[in-house]
């Protein structure tokens, strides 16, 4: 049996992995998206500042590092895993049941799912998932893909001004249409977006989306006026809908084996990392407690202390914290390869 199952492959998730590792524990990570990092992939091209000791840079590269950190003690990872059910069969045997019909054995579980499963809300208009793979975008993956391009965002929440001001500075010309009149978002960002060359189309919703007669690519827009049914064709090369998100986050209400939660949502930690059932600990968003700040950096606190807490679930005899990694005989053989690289380069 797993000793430690983690659902939720974010930072939290990832971090948790790499300590429980550290700790001589074996891992499972299981996650309903396919890939690993949570919801960082929401923006993968913004530049991440505020975690500690990490020089600015973007928000790809620090998914990267963290996946690797994340996977350094070969955890067993289960993607594409939606986990509907937890079980206390008796201590240290849970059972972890997801959409898919499997059932996960584990002596501990580390809940690390975020503000739940979160997905883009789609343009609800017929055929589009066919331009999907193509230019119709829900997030912004890659500036590179929108230099010098026309592009049109359909959205006017934060997410979307922010997307028109900082594309506009690399494509050929930026429209923004939203079905209200006014745009909602920050006053900051509206009087940016009137400094910039970026063409406001309000009150105007997308209508259809017309293709390239050879190939599976939007090359029009029809935009219809929500009061006077006007309509207007922009070309474009990309489009992209920030219409917000669309959350769920069932699991901790439909459990078999329930946590205690704070305002029906959050899980309740006990100091840190406990929950109300012993050998099930909680980390990163999901967690609230009174030392708590919803940022990357307060993910990897609460995942050492989910790891710790474990392995003295497991094993109440071993030590209650893990050694430093200075110290840490586990990283000992791997130091040499490290130090070796660095006296190489110097
Ligand atoms: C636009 C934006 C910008 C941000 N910028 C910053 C920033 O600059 N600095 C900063 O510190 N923080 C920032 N944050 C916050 C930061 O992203 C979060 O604090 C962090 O991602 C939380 O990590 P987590 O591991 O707790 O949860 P998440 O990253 O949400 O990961 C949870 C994972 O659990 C999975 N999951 C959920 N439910 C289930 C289930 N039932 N079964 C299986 N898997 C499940 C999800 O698929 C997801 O992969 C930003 C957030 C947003 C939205």
């Amino acid at each position: 049996m797993t000793d430690v199952t983690i659902i939720g492959g974010g930072p939290a998730g990832l971090f948790a992995s790499f300590y429980s590792g550290l700790r001589g524990m074996s891992v499972r990570i299981l996650d309903f998206q396919s890939k690993l990092g949570g919801k960082m992939h929401v923006y993968p091209e913004k530049v991440i500042w505020d975690i500690g000791a990490i020089a600015p840079k973007p928000c790809y590269e620090v998914i990267q590092d963290l996946v690797q950190q994340g996977l350094h003690f070969g955890p067993e990872v289960c993607l594409e895993e939606k986990v509907v059910d937890i079980k206390k069969v008796e201590e240290q045997h849970f059972i972890l049941y997801t959409a898919k019909g499997n059932e996960y054995h584990s002596k501990s579980i580390i809940i690390a799912v975020g503000g739940g499963i979160i997905k883009p809300l789609t343009l609800d208009i017929e055929g589009a998932e066919r331009f999907e793979l193509s230019n119709l975008n829900y997030v912004v993956q890659s500036i590179q893909k929108y230099k010098n391009k026309h592009i049109l965002i359909s959205g006017a929440g934060n997410s979307a001004l922010d997307w028109a001001c900082d594309l506009s500075e690399y494509a050929k010309s930026v429209t923004i249409c939203y079905r209200k009149e006014e745009i909602s978002g920050h006053e900051h960002m509206r009087q940016l977006l009137d400094k910039l060359d970026i063409s406001k189309k309000p009150s105007m919703a997308i209508k259809q989306l017309n293709s390239h007669p050879d190939k599976p690519m939007i090359s029009e827009v029809v935009l219809e006026n929500v009061e006077t049914k006007e309509q207007e064709i922009i070309p474009v090369d990309e489009v992209i809908i920030s219409h917000g998100f669309d959350r769920e986050s069932e699991l901790l209400h439909n459990a078999q084996t329930k946590v205690n939660l704070v305002n029906d949502f959050f899980i309740e930690g006990l100091g840190n990392s406990q929950t109300s059932v012993p050998g099930i600990f909680g980390a990163g968003d999901i967690l609230k407690h009174d030392a708590k700040v919803h940022l990357i950096a307060s993910c990897f606190n609460d995942a050492a202390n989910a790891a710790n807490l474990a392995k003295s679930y497991i094993d109440p005899d071993a030590q209650e914290g893990g050694r430093v990694s200075s110290h840490n005989d586990v990283f000992k053989e791997k130091n040499k390869e490290v130090i070796k690289k660095y006296i190489a380069q110097s």
